[in-house]
């Protein structure tokens, strides 16, 4: 089969053609501009392709539930232009099956078909990049409950040590996204990761951070994994061994699993080589293909 898979970002879209066993067979980017300049594009790109379905993975908030007259649609968006912007409706010329979720949910999927979710039914991911985003898997089955999860705004209490008075989200002063973000970093010390590598107090807060996220995820959902994964994630050398020690502290004893004793087996990094955003967008067109 030829899976057409399209990841939506923020800032960049990428489009793909992949096979069933995990292989991206050839792939294109095209920044995210108005959806009048970039969905042609993308259209375009597909047309050509001999696809079988489209899955696609869009940035959020958008409208995921089957059957509501505003599926396939991006929502209440920060990108402006890109608000009610009908993003799955406008490949229905391509005439084949569409499937459509977040973007972190492809992430999720990329993981749990080939990558190192393959074995578990309960796992959450976290992109932890330009935003924050969350998907999160129970028994299997994606949670979308009312809409679909946003734990990257879930709220967070504020270190005395941190430089910032709050958070780069315009809606929270100290949600996850807002404090542990990509551009929260260049906001509150004035370099993004790559330039910090060397800064030890750098990691420690974005450490404290993340661990308080794991904690409230782990609290709520009692996943078996977590995958971490964007552009934050990066620097992972420097980051999980304070999310893991921070993750310890603020559990203090109090869940006792093989997982919490040993966090580095626990709180993970994607195993995908960025690969499992897109690769799971192909997996929502074949399952889209499959219903149909
Ligand atoms: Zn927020």
């Amino acid at each position: 089969m030829r899976l057409g898979a399209l990841e939506a970002g923020g800032t960049k879209m990428v489009c793909a053609v992949c096979d069933e066993n995990g292989n991206v067979l050839e792939q294109e980017s095209f920044p995210t501009t108005t959806p009048e300049e970039t969905l042609p594009k993308l259209y375009e790109y597909f047309e050509k392709k001999n696809i079988d379905c489209l899955g696609i993975a869009c940035f959020g908030p958008a409208d995921v539930r089957e059957g509501s007259p505003t599926w396939g649609k991006v929502l209440m968006t920060p990108k402006v232009p890109w608000r009610n912007a009908d993003v799955a409706g406008y490949f229905k010329g391509l005439n084949v099956p569409i499937g459509f979720d977040t973007d972190v949910n492809g992430s999720l999927i990329g993981e749990t078909t080939f990558g190192i979710g393959k074995n578990y039914k309960n796992v959450v991911y976290f992109t932890i990049g330009t935003g924050v985003g969350a998907g999160i898997m129970v028994n299997g089955e994606l949670v979308h409950g009312m809409l679909h999860p946003e734990a990257g705004h879930m709220l967070l209490s504020m270190s005395e040590k941190d430089p910032m008075k709050q958070g780069v989200c315009f809606a929270h002063p100290n949600c996850f996204e807002g404090l542990c973000c990509g551009p929260s970093l260049i906001k509150r010390w004035g370099k993004g990761g790559k330039e910090l590598v060397d800064r030890k107090e750098v990691w420690e807060l974005q450490g404290y951070y993340i661990a308080q996220a794991m904690i409230n995820i782990m609290s709520v959902v009692s996943p078996e994994l977590i995958i971490l994964g964007g552009g934050v994630m990066h620097q992972a050398d420097v980051l999980l061994p304070e999310v893991w020690k921070q993750f310890k502290e603020l559990n203090n004893g109090y869940i006792q699993t093989e997982q919490t004793k040993d966090p580095e087996k626990y709180i993970v990094c994607q195993s995908l080589n960025d690969n499992q955003g897109i690769l799971g967008a192909a997996v929502i067109g074949q399952k889209a293909y499959e219903k149909n």
